[in-house]
C-alpha cells in the first residue's frame, strides 16, 4: 500500500470508528431510558393516592347516611307517639316535644353533613377519573414509546455489528504498530487521529500547510503529520 492508501484506510477506520462511538451511546440512553420512567411512576403514585382518599370519602359518606337514617327512624317514631294522642301527661307530653324538636335539629345537623360528605365524594370522584385519564394516557405514549425504542435499539446494534465487521476487514490491512500508534493518538486528540487536507489546510485545526509540506503529504513515503495539532495528514485526490 501506498503512503496515501494506508492514510486513507486509517481516515476510514477513524470515520468507522466515529460512527461506532455514536451509535454505542445512543445504544445506552436507550437502556437507560428503557429502565424506568419516574413521570409514570410520580403519576402512578397520584393515582393511587386519590383512590385511597376517594375510598375513605365513599366510607364516611355512607357513615353519615347510615347516621341521618337512624336519626330519620328515630324522630318517625318520637312524632307519631306525639301526634298519636297516646300521651296525655303533660309533663311527659313536653319532655317528648322536646325530644321530637332535638331530634330535628340534628336531622338538619347530619344531613347537612351527609350532603358536604355527597359533594367531597362527587369531587374526588371526577378528580380520580381526571388521574386516571392522564394516568392512561402517560401509560400508552409509554408503551408507543417503548415499541419505537426498543425498535431502535435493534436497528442500532444491527449497525454496530455491520460497524465492527467492517472494522474488523479493515484493520487486516493495517501494520499493527501504526494501529497501535492511532490507537493511542485518537486517545489523546478527542477521537482524532487522522485530519484531511480540505483546500491547503489541515481539516482539523485550520493551519495552512506550505507548499513543501503539501508536497510531502502527497508523495512522501512517510506518513506526515500537521506542525499545529500533529494529527496524521490524509490527502484525499
Ligand atoms: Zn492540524
Amino acid at each position: 500500500m501506498s503512503t496515501t492508501q494506508i492514510a486513507a484506510a486509517l481516515f476510514q477506520l477513524q470515520q468507522l470508528d466515529l460512527e461506532l462511538e455514536r451509535v454505542t451511546a445512543e445504544q445506552q440512553a436507550i437502556v437507560h431510558s428503557l429502565s424506568g420512567d419516574s413521570t409514570l411512576q410520580k403519576l402512578r403514585a397520584e393515582y393511587n393516592t386519590v383512590q385511597q382518599q376517594l375510598h375513605s370519602g365513599q366510607q364516611a359518606q355512607k357513615e353519615a347516611e347510615w347516621a341521618l337514617e337512624d336519626v330519620n327512624r328515630r324522630l318517625a317514631m318520637q312524632e307519631q307517639r306525639l301526634y298519636s294522642g297516646a300521651v296525655t301527661n303533660p309533663k311527659e307530653l313536653s319532655a317528648l316535644q322536646q325530644e321530637v324538636q332535638r331530634l330535628r335539629a340534628q336531622q338538619n345537623r347530619q344531613e347537612e353533613l351527609a350532603l358536604e360528605m355527597m359533594e367531597s365524594t362527587e369531587s374526588l370522584q371526577e378528580m380520580a377519573q381526571r388521574k386516571a385519564k392522564v394516568l392512561q394516557q402517560a401509560e400508552e405514549d409509554w408503551s408507543k414509546g417503548n415499541a419505537a425504542l426498543v425498535t431502535r435499539r435493534d436497528q442500532l446494534e444491527t449497525r454496530r455489528q455491520e460497524l465492527q465487521t467492517k472494522r474488523t476487514q479493515l484493520t487486516v490491512s493495517i501494520d499493527a504498530e501504526l494501529l497501535k500508534r492511532y490507537d493511542t493518538m485518537r486517545r489523546s486528540k478527542q477521537g482524532r487521529a487522522i485530519s484531511k487536507v480540505e483546500q491547503n489546510s489541515c481539516q482539523w485545526c485550520r493551519v495552512i500547510l506550505t507548499a513543501s509540506e503539501l508536497q510531502r503529504v502527497r508523495i512522501s513515503a512517510e506518513l506526515q503529520t500537521c506542525s499545529n495539532c500533529g494529527r496524521i495528514l490524509y490527502y484525499d485526490r
